[in-house]
């Protein structure tokens, strides 16, 4: 019985960490492309970079906006043409994406610095790629996780707050993922069964966001960093990352592919997708009463999406969900980890379910 479990070499979690960058750089290399999101280029670069040009080179490129094969190659030939040792990527999932394929196709080492805490990508060896024109593409698996992550909790505290929470929504999924996984004996992403550590990682990540994730949400719409947000941004980033990576994928993630079929879900994050992927999943998978209670309870208390309307698709027709749930059971998807067969009838059920449990809570609230 195979089990594996991949890291990424060095994780860095601070308030002001962007100011130690040259000295973890500098461990890396000494020329370096740095891929750079809006905001990254805007605001939080200039003021470091006469710093972290003292420890090495850096040429700063402005992403693209769109993490496909044009845009990696455009890159990877200015860090070839630079002879970069170092690739860093700013920004959010797309830069992050992005930087480790660029970094992988000029043969060199990979850093990322994520500005927003909204998915578990930063960690991971996977990079997501789209069409230039948006479109899921497919997965590119590099062969390495990146060789550093580091975290300005300060930075993560200025980004809005909306982030934070669908970083929670994914991370919500990670461990009943997991778990689906150990009872099955799904693959995780790294091609094994997981490890004791990828299936506890998962579980401290649940419990995390559970325990902090209303604290954390305050303390980002101040704009302050407490203890409390720097547990979620490690539960987001961190233990989401190894959690869904190593201890492996299952029914949300699958949902969440399926609702990218309908365009009014386009507005809305991947973390805020995910969580009704989760709703959905607790009534695929036939959760006890109680911990369907607590999960709904974490995502009114946090502002994550309870139902199909809080993703844009309150009117989705029954040919709508059905298109959904066939996208979200097509051969190879992560949904055939879960411990029984599933069918497009099963899942169609579940959002049903799901949906209208969360629409009939929010009216409650209301009366
Ligand atoms: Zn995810």
């Amino acid at each position: 019985m195979k089990q594996t479990a991949i890291f990424p070499g060095r994780y860095v979690q601070q308030e002001g960490a962007l100011r130690g960058l040259g000295e973890e750089v500098a461990r890396l290399g000494k020329y370096a492309l740095l891929v750079a999101g809006g905001t990254a280029a805007e605001s939080i670069i200039p003021p470091h970079k006469p710093a972290w040009s003292e420890r090495f080179n850096v040429t700063v490129q402005r992403f693209g906006g769109e993490c496909c094969d044009e845009e990696i190659e455009r890159l990877a030939t200015i860090a070839k043409n630079r002879k970069c040792d170092v690739v860093i990527g700013m920004g959010g999932g797309k830069v992050i994406d992005t930087a480790k394929a660029v970094g992988h196709d000029a043969g060199a080492r990979v850093a990322i610095v994520p500005t927003i805490a909204s998915t578990d990508a930063p960690t991971s060896a996977v990079s997501v790629i789209y069409t230039s024109e948006g479109a899921f593409s497919r997965y590119l698996f590099v062969p390495r996780n990146p060789d550093l992550v580091i975290v300005d909790t300060c930075v993560i505290a200025e980004a809005p707050t909306r982030f934070l929470v669908a970083g929670m929504g994914d991370a919500l999924a990670t461990w009943f993922e997991a778990e689906s996984c150990r009872q099955s004996y799904g693959e995780n992403q790294c091609g094994g069964l997981a490890t004791l550590a990828g299936y506890s990682l998962a579980r401290l990540c649940y419990d995390t966001i559970l325990e902090y994730g209303v604290a954390a949400k305050a303390s980002c719409q101040q704009n302050v960093v407490t203890p409390a947000l720097s547990h979620v941004v490690e539960a987001n980033t961190l233990l989401s990352g190894l959690g869904f990576e190593s201890g492996g994928l299952a029914s949300a993630h699958s949902i969440h592919n399926g609702l990218t079929r309908l365009h009014g879900t386009h507005d809305y994050y991947h973390g805020e997708k995910v969580a009704i992927g989760v709703l959905a999943g607790l009534f695929l998978t036939d959760k006890r009463s109680e911990l369907i209670d607590d999960v709904y309870d974490f995502c009114e208390s946090i502002g994550l999406p309870t139902s199909l309307s809080d993703i844009g698709i309150g009117g989705a027709s029954d040919e709508d969900l059905r298109l959904v749930a066939e996208a979200a059971c097509a051969k190879g998807e992560t949904i055939h980890h879960e411990p029984f067969p599933v069918s497009p009838d099963a899942v169609v059920a579940a959002l049903k379910t799901a949906d209208k449990v969360g629409r009939d809570r929010q009216n409650e609230e209301i009366e």
